[in-house]
């Protein structure tokens, strides 16, 4: 319950699956939905990392090892994420891989390993999750898009690929399965502190400051930023919320 009495931005009964839930965005976006009372599952490869986050956020979370890049056992992940706090109601496809690269140094492997994490991987475990969720007629699916699905922004060729494909996939998929109560959204981070930006800043002042400038809100976001805008989408604040691309992002994509 907010501090107004309003419940319906807590997702108490909800039980959510995330993968990358261990680190950056997905830990942020699992502690968020834990606060407003969901269980959470973290998914991801390094199992001493998923223990440590799960353990950090509390008993309401739990972890599941995967790769999600191996398609044939989304199934069976869901399935062991299930056996710790029955159905998944919140899929949030998190995962992914950056890579900075010139286009014509992008091998074939290069574009299908960050294909496999985001589009493969995302596609798989939602075919695995919706069966459920349809059933119920109650569910929600949410993408982690990026800056990159929306602009184009030198030398990430392959991960702008992905990132693009997931409004597709966002959009097609919530018209086929909203009729039956399930909503697909996404969110579209702009620079948030983490990580993975670091390393894609190449903590290069100059990028720094030129990405400052280009920020109405004048600031790097901060993964929480992420993780309370995820909580509302998968909320009953956000029922007649579907097929959207939410830019967090400071601004960045409406400034000049
Ligand atoms: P991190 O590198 O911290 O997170 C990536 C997560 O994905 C890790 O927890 C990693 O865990 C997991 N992961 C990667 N590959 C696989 C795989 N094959 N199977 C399962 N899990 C995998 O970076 P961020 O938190 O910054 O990124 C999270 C998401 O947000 C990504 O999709 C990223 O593209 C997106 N994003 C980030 C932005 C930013 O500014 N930080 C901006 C826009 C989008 P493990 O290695 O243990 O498997």
């Amino acid at each position: 319950m907010t501090s107004n009495g309003d419940n319906r931005f807590r997702l108490d009964g909800e039980v959510a699956l995330i993968t990358g839930g261990g680190t950056g965005l997905g830990l942020a976006i699992a502690r968020q939905m834990a606060l407003a009372g969901a269980k959470v599952v973290l998914a991801g490869r390094r199992a001493a990392v998923l223990k440590e986050a799960a353990a950090a956020i509390g008993p309401q979370a739990g972890a599941v090892v995967c790769d999600v890049t191996r398609v044939k056992s989304a199934a069976g992940v869901v399935a062991r994420a299930e056996a710790l706090f029955g159905p998944i109601s919140i899929l949030v496809n998190n995962a992914g891989i950056h890579l900075k690269k010139p286009a014509l140094e992008t091998s074939d492997e290069d574009l299908l390993s960050v294909l496999k994490t985001h589009v493969l991987g995302a596609h798989a475990l939602t075919r695995a999750v919706l069966p459920g969720m349809l059933r119920r007629r109650h569910g929600s699916i949410l993408f982690v898009a990026s800056m990159a699905s929306l602009f184009g922004i030198p030398n990430v060729m392959a991960y702008a690929t992905a990132k693009s494909a997931y409004l597709g996939m966002v959009r097609s998929l919530a018209t086929e399965v909203s009729p039956s109560g399930v909503r697909v959204n996404a969110i579209a981070p702009g620079w948030i502190d983490t990580d993975m930006s670091r390393k894609a800043t190449g903590n290069d002042p100059e990028r720094k400051r030129r990405i400052l400038a280009r920020t109405p809100l004048g600031r790097f976001g901060e993964p929480d930023d992420v993780g309370t805008a995820a909580v509302f989408l998968c909320s009953p604040a956000a029922r007649f919320v579907t097929g959207v691309v939410l830019p967090v992002d400071g601004g960045v994509s409406i400034g000049f």
